[in-house]
């Protein structure tokens, strides 16, 4: 069965990012599942084998003083490059953060390659569907020059295991002069307890209609009764409401809870775009003709100061 080449993300705990696990199971559809990480052997290659990966690729620099994984993109665009001239893979296959929307860019120039983006699904001959910006369109399209190359758009399904007995290679890559970025820290970053926004089963989001800190508290005291991770539109991002990592939407996290909170927010496409995977969302508006109660599944028209802390009286009561 060809190879389909699947760069491997890693959280700051070091498992492979939920993007790296639906782009694992996206990718059986096309060939077979191999996934190519940067830096020393690690425990994350057991995680890869669970979701499919028939073999790792562990990439290291030729040169012992240089460690790949210390740098943004550029070393992951030589490795890939390097392999897809070794292996001749059916395609690549690159969860789609904003570091691997890059490196997929890179890559396809540098092979020459058509590139797809925002890719939601395949089909065995090859063919990719495609959301288009703000999510509203569904394109078929296939590449036709070079090694396919495609961005997994998160949140897009559900990973599924596929556990295999996996070999773990080791492949040494010289790394092109142009390292031009390198990684000093990574801090990881916990939000009081929270769990992780891209991962949480609920979210509880907030948007322009959360004016003060004291609303902002009352959010927050939902979100722990419901011990949901919280996320933010735009606007409550720029009011300095919540840190950009908060953010849900296009430029954003795409997140795909079991239940969506979505309170002050109007429903911009853009926002919702992040949105889309939610199984359940309610909204808390003042505007009865807000536009976001055409896309929640239930929606409260009230003032967030008086409904959220009756919403979390309710959630803390039946919940004990
Ligand atoms: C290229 C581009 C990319 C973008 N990417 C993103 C993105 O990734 N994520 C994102 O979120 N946005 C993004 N935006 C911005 C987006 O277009 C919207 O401007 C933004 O989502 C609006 O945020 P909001 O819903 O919080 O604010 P608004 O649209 O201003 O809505 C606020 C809502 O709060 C309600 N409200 C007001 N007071 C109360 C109250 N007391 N109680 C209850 N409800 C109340 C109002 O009725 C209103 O519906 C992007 C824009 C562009 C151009």
């Amino acid at each position: 069965m060809a190879e389909v080449l699947v760069l491997a993300e890693l959280t700051g705990d070091g498992e492979p990012t939920r993007g790296t696990l639906e782009a694992l199971t996206a990718a059986r559809v096309l060939g077979e599942p191999v996934a190519v990480l940067l830096g020393a052997a690690h425990p994350a290659a057991d995680r890869l084998a669970r979701y499919g990966a028939a073999r790792v690729l562990v990439a290291g620099s030729a040169d012992p003083a240089v460690d790949l994984a210390a740098h943004l993109v550029g070393p992951a665009v030589d490795v890939l490059a390097r392999l897809v001239a070794d292996r001749a893979p059916a395609a690549v296959v690159v969860p789609g953060s904003a570091a691997g929307r890059e490196v997929a860019g890179r890559l396809a120039v540098r092979t020459g390659s058509g590139f797809l983006t925002d890719v939601v699904g395949f089909a065995p001959d090859g063919t990719a569907t495609q959301l288009a910006p703000g999510g509203t369109t569904v394109v078929q399209a296939r590449v036709t020059c070079g090694t396919p190359v495609h961005a997994w758009r998160a949140a897009s399904l559900t990973p599924v295991p596929a556990p295999v007995a996996t070999v773990v290679e080791q492949v040494l890559v010289e790394p092109s002069p142009a390292r031009e970025a390198r990684v000093l820290a990574r801090v990881v970053e916990r939000s009081a307890g929270r769990p992780a926004l891209a991962d949480a089963a609920v979210v509880v989001a907030v948007g322009r209609g959360v004016t003060g800190a004291a609303e902002f508290a009352l959010v927050e005291q939902l979100a722990d009764a419901l011990g949901a991770a919280i996320g933010a539109s735009r606007a409550a991002v720029d009011a300095g409401f919540c840190p950009p990592s908060c953010l849900v939407g296009q430029s954003g996290t795409r997140v795909a809870p079991r239940l969506y909170v979505a309170v002050g927010i109007s429903g911009a496409a853009q926002h919702w775009s992040g949105v889309r995977s939610a199984q359940t969302v309610v909204a808390v508006n003042s505007d009865p003709d807000a536009p976001v109660f055409a896309l929640a599944d239930f929606g409260v028209v009230g003032d967030l100061a008086t409904v959220v802390p009756e919403l979390t009286a309710q959630v803390t009561a039946r919940r004990g």
